[in-house]
């Protein structure tokens, strides 16, 4: 999850409008995490026949979208966009979990520690939150002991209590998300893609591992952290990947159900942003650290988690939750942030190849967003969408 404010502004009738695929037309999506995914199924609905391809499957370990869970919050401070964006999100997640009869989303509800009177990545948030009916409930010191007796509240101010967000059982959703792609008349294949031939200026096919090749329309180029390493010409630069850890620690028997219910919780101004998931399906209360990681290559990175990092995420889970003094550490995920420069998505054209198509740049926190994007995507596609300027390749 990644904390940091950024706040485009953003006038919709600003956006930049592509080519228009017409009906019937053909995309392939390389890359089947949350971006790749629910783009494939949007398009698919769209009326556009469309090909999804992955080297290793949806939500596999290696992608940013293969650990069990994620925050889904709507804070992001004066963000009127990602605030927008996550309540679209929101709302798609309910509607699929209902069509799919899936447990994805949990509406835990969302806590934020908070260290001094102002903290702006939330309170810039509020107005948005009051506006859509979705109100926080500040906490003094003294609710947030009653309420949860499990944290240590010495060096906090108040709190805040978002109970319209929660967490996202990542992985199954991105398989979720496939299935249906699949059989509501998508094609899926699993296998390493790569630019093909390319005839005036454009892309006339990907190339297969499996020595085949997809021709299509348009390609979506949807590869996470991989991206900076397939472009390396074009996105070398511009989306980085850094090496992320989670922790599960094993919580004493005697308070599983306290730690179980309690909410997803965020550090927001502490100096490495922690924050934590309880639940995840029994794998343990799950702590994560904000601060970027070494660079990383996604496909053949040591997964081995760093002491160091490990040692400060349990300096401050013993503080905030002291009951977890002597918690053993029952699993640890390393996941690739794929990073954006400013934290923003991209979405842009390749600046030679007019049919080939650049998504992601999710930077910590896209996971949410995936059927928002996904479906504004398939507008850009259509004709009927425009891309934000802040999507594109030269950030505006
Ligand atoms: C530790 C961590 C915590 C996070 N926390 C949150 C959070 O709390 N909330 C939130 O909303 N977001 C969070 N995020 C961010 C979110 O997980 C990512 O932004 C999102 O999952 C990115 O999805 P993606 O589809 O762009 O990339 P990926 O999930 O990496 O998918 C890319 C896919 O492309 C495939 N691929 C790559 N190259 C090729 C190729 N050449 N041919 C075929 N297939 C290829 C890969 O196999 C992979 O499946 C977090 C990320 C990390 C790492």
């Amino acid at each position: 999850m990644n904390t940091n404010t950024f706040a485009p502004a953003y006038n919709p009738d600003e956006g930049i409008a592509v080519e228009p695929l017409q009906a019937g037309g053909s995309v392939a999506v390389v890359g089947a995490g949350a971006f790749g995914g629910w783009t494939a199924l949007y398009l698919l609905r769209s009326g556009f026949t469309v090909t999804l391809i992955d080297a290793w499957g949806p939500g596999n370990s290696r992608s940013s979208s293969g650990d069990e869970t994620r925050v889904i919050r709507s804070t992001y401070g004066n963000n009127k966009f990602y605030f927008d964006l996550n309540v679209r999100a929101l709302q798609l997640w309910k509607e699929h979990e209902q069509q799919w009869k899936t447990r994805l989303f949990q509406n835990k509800g969302v806590l934020w520690f908070c260290y001094s009177e102002h903290t702006p990545l939330v309170d810039d948030s509020i107005p948005y939150a009051q506006a859509c009916g979705m109100p926080y409930e500040k906490l003094s010191v003294a609710e947030l002991e009653k309420r949860y007796p499990i944290v240590n509240t010495t060096d906090l101010h108040h709190a805040y209590f978002d109970a319209h967000g929660g967490c996202l059982r990542a992985r199954e959703a991105c398989q979720a998300v496939v299935k249906s792609f699949i059989s509501e008349g998508g094609t899926y294949i699993q296998a390493l893609a790569k630019p093909g031939k390319k005839e005036g200026g454009r892309l006339k096919e990907v190339q297969l591992t499996n020595g085949d090749s997809v021709i299509a329309d348009r390609f979506i180029f949807a590869c996470g952290s991989w991206l900076g390493f397939l472009f390396p010409e074009v996105l070398g630069n511009l989306i980085t990947c850094t090496k992320q850890e989670v922790y599960y620690f094993g919580v004493p028997a005697s308070k599983a159900v306290s730690f179980e219910k309690f909410p997803v919780w965020v550090d927001v101004d502490g100096t490495n942003f922690y924050y934590g998931i309880p639940g995840n399906n029994y794998r343990g209360f799950k702590i994560g650290v904000d601060e970027r990681g070494e660079s990383f290559n996604p496909s053949t990175g040591d997964r081995t988690y760093n002491t160091t990092v490990l040692q400060k995420a349990k300096r401050f889970i013993t503080h905030r939750f002291p009951d977890l003094k002597d918690a053993p550490l029952v699993e640890n995920r390393v996941c690739p942030y794929e990073n954006s420069p400013d934290g923003n998505f991209l979405f842009d054209q390749h600046p030679e190849v007019a049919n080939l198509y650049f998504l992601g740049g999710g930077s910590g926190h896209g996971f949410k967003h995936g059927p928002a994007l996904g479906e504004r995507i398939s507008r850009i596609i259509s004709g009927s969408g425009k891309i934000p300027p802040f999507f594109l390749l030269a950030r505006q």
